[in-house]
């Protein structure tokens, strides 16, 4: 599915959130989104980074997007709560999440690990998708045809040396995606995912490699084939699966 080539109209009348929308992998996900037909909620920190990626859509002629501005390290049960009722109010469905989201944290051995760095890395990367997903599950059930995603990272699947909080949270994430699928096969029409992009060209990526000649990195746009593939129906029956948008 690396190859897939999705239809243009492929995500047309879905309403999409994704988070961290206003940079990086999600601000390509979500101009990719847009442009196969999607509502997108772009969801983020930096309202002036939201309002650039609003005006992109915009300007393409792609359906209109919304902005909810939502400091994950901060939102309380409240601000999510309030985000699902927006998110009714405005759009009355919700046919899929991209938790994209994420901060690297600190890389250094576990002995020299700051706890409130701790912290604040797994608020952001674990319980905001935790928290998020259970405030809109309402909403994604009464879609026909729903799908999260979780981004994971290849330090999710098996944790190495150094990654500290980063490679904790992307394991949790792997779990939480592996127990929700079960926990919804049954009951709904929403598959669940993980999804590792692999090394793409991002400010993250340069912030945790910056040796690394980025001209030589995959860039986010080159990766969106399993990001249509898993939000759209085509997708319909994986669930619990953890994907890898690159070649290893
Ligand atoms: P970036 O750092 O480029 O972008 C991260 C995005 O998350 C930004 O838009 C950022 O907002 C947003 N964000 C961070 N903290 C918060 C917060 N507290 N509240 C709301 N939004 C927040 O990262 P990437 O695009 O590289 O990463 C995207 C995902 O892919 C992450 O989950 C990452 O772990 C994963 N990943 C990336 C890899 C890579 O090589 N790039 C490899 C493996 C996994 P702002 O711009 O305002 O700071």
């Amino acid at each position: 599915m690396q190859n897939y080539v999705a239809p243009k109209d492929l995500l047309k009348d879905r309403v999409i959130l994704v988070t961290g929308a206003g940079d990086g992998i999600g601000r390509t996900a979500a101009m990719t989104y847009a442009a196969h037909g999607a509502t997108v909620v772009l969801l983020g920190r930096t309202a002036e980074k939201l309002d650039a990626v609003y005006d992109a859509i915009e300007a393409a002629g792609h359906p209109q997007p919304a902005i909810l501005p939502l400091d994950l390290s901060t939102a309380t049960l409240q601000d999510y709560q309030q985000l699902g009722e927006v998110i009714e109010k405005e759009f009355g469905r919700l046919d899929g999440i991209l938790h994209n989201a994420a901060v690297l944290g600190d890389v250094t051995p576990l002995d020299q690990y700051d706890p409130d760095t701790w912290d604040f890395v797994m608020r952001i990367n674990l319980r905001a998708p935790f928290v998020l997903t259970q405030a809109l599950l309402p909403l994604l059930k009464q879609s026909p045809d729903a799908s999260i995603v979780f981004t994971t990272s290849s330090v999710g699947r098996r944790a190495r040396a150094f990654w500290g909080a980063y490679a904790v949270s992307k394991c949790g994430i792997e779990g939480l995606s592996q127990m929700l699928a079960d926990e919804v096969a049954a009951i709904s029409h929403i598959r669940v995912n993980c999804l590792n992009p692999g090394a793409t060209r991002t400010q993250m990526r340069a912030t945790a490699y910056p040796a690394e000649n980025a001209d030589q990195v995959t860039r986010p746009e080159q990766i969106m084939p399993l990001y249509l593939y898993l939000m759209g129906p085509d997708s319909k029956g994986t669930t619990g699966q953890s994907l890898d948008a690159q070649p290893k």
